[in-house]
């Protein structure tokens, strides 16, 4: 039984459903927000714009805010989730207190820590596949009306890790305590971190929602450059440009985004685009028009450990003709590792988001395929909401595999959901 939702953030192409999805149309609003205990009580497909409107006029937000607007919280806890606070909060389940979970058995139980701790484990990276959350309790955390910003210029990958590291290990950057934490790699000699910090302080602030582009706004010659956003900004800053995917579709060509509805400004509406023109192959039959063969899709987000992103990063230049390339650090929040997506405790890795295509290779996935073998050897993970190609043995030594049968067995004991391997890997 699939989710009948009208957003989408997976990129991997599904069969095509045949029974009728699960109506989710009431499980989409805030229920509850507490302002006095800093947390919220939650619908499990509402939105992360819902849900952050919701929340910033108490002056508060969740832990990690996804930077796309329809991204829902059940849908970042069940799949993972990431951004620029993920150095200091981890990953969104990790800021879940209990759940409601209508599991394949067609129960609904409150998983925590202390019940049905199994389940509440092996949820993060299980997609669905162990049961859907209907109602999650999480924590949040105050947030100051404006985020001001260094860009940070490298020239060298090697010098851009270690200052990132520097600035997690000590929590601050110059001495200021640092709340925000991503960056962007346009080429070996061009690359950004992009620090942010709260402020209360009043004064003018940037809008990427119009003409101007934020990932364009992040580039300068050298040094440093300040800026400012509104916290609702900074929060949606990726959201408006899908990071820099809209420049597949005309809207960054100053004359066609003078015209460009600012409502169909949102990652929402590229998404469409890009589902409808996989559904009728438009890019490639323009590639064939113009006698070139066709692109094989590549939108990733990978995990490496910190001391193997530089090596990941140069590789990846020298490999893979896409860019720029998003980065985003990340550290467990806990002591406890979660069993689908095994990372360290208390070890810092680098998220690295690429999304474009390449001209297709000598087998279906080459370049994924290289990709996956690449992050292996270097002791990282990928996620899970795009294509991969992983054999059924290596997708359990790295996703959980004993741990997932067990609670599989447990809670969708008739496989009333699909099995996970078949979900993110072949295509079910
Ligand atoms: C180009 C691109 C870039 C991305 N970049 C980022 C990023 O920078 N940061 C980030 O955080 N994430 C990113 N993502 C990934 C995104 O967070 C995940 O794909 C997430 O699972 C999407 O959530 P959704 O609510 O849109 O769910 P959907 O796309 O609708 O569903 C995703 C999966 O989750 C399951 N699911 C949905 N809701 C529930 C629920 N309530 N309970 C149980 N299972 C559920 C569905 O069955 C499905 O298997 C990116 C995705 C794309 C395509």
């Amino acid at each position: 039984m699939r989710l009948a939702k009208p957003t989408s953030n997976l990129f991997r192409a599904r069969a095509k459903a045949t029974a009728k999805g699960l109506d989710t149309s009431g499980l989409t609003g805030v229920i509850a927000v507490d302002p006095d205990a800093r947390t919220a009580d939650v619908a499990g497909m509402c939105t992360y714009e819902d849900l952050v409107a919701a929340t910033l006029p108490y002056g508060l937000a969740p832990l990690v805010v996804p930077q796309l607007k329809t991204i829902t919280l059940g849908g970042a806890v069940t799949g993972l989730g990431i951004e620029s606070t993920s150095f200091r909060n981890g990953l969104p389940h990790e800021s879940v207190l209990e759940m409601d979970v209508l599991t394949g058995t067609g129960e609904v139980l409150t998983a925590s820590p202390n019940q049905h701790a199994d389940l509440f484990r092996a949820f993060p990276n299980s997609y669905g596949t162990l049961g859907y959350s209907v109602r999650l309790r999480i924590e949040l955390e105050t947030v100051r009306p404006f985020v001001a910003l260094k860009h940070v210029r490298f020239h060298s990958l090697g010098e851009l890790v270690a200052a990132m590291d520097r600035i997690i290990e000590t929590g601050g950057y110059d001495g200021t305590p640092v709340d925000y934490l991503d960056g962007v790699v346009f080429s070996a000699d061009e690359s950004y971190l992009c620090v942010g910090f709260q402020t209360s302080t009043p004064g003018p602030v940037s809008d990427y929602t119009g003409q101007q582009i934020y990932y364009r706004s992040i580039q300068h010659a050298d040094g440093v450059k300040d800026d400012r956003l509104t916290i609702h900004d900074y929060l949606w800053r990726w959201d408006t440009d899908w990071f820099w995917c809209s420049r597949a579709f005309g809207a960054q060509d100053p004359r066609i985004r003078r015209v460009w509805p600012r409502r169909y400004r949102r990652s929402s509406v590229y998404w469409k685009l890009i589902a409808y023109d996989r559904r009728f192959n438009i890019a490639d039959r323009i590639e064939k028009r113009n006698g070139r063969p066709p692109r094989e899709r590549v939108v990733q987000d990978i995990e490496v450990p910190i001391e193997r992103t530089a090596e990941f990063l140069e590789w990846f230049l020298d490999n893979v003709p896409i860019e720029p390339m998003w980065l985003c650090p990340l550290r467990l929040r806990g002591d406890d590792t979660w069993p689908l997506y095994p990372l360290r405790p208390h070890h810092t890795y680098v998220n690295v988001g690429f999304w474009s295509s390449v001209p297709v290779g000598p087998e279906e996935g080459y370049t994924n395929r290289l990709i996956e073998r690449k992050v292996s050897e270097l002791d990282g993970h990928k996620s899970l909401y795009s294509d991969s190609y992983y054999s059924l043995d290596e997708f359990d030594e790295l996703y959980g595999g004993e741990a997932y049968k067990t609670v599989k067995k447990t809670y969708d004991p008739d496989s009333r959901l699909l099995d996970l391997y078949a979900k993110a890997v072949q295509r079910q």
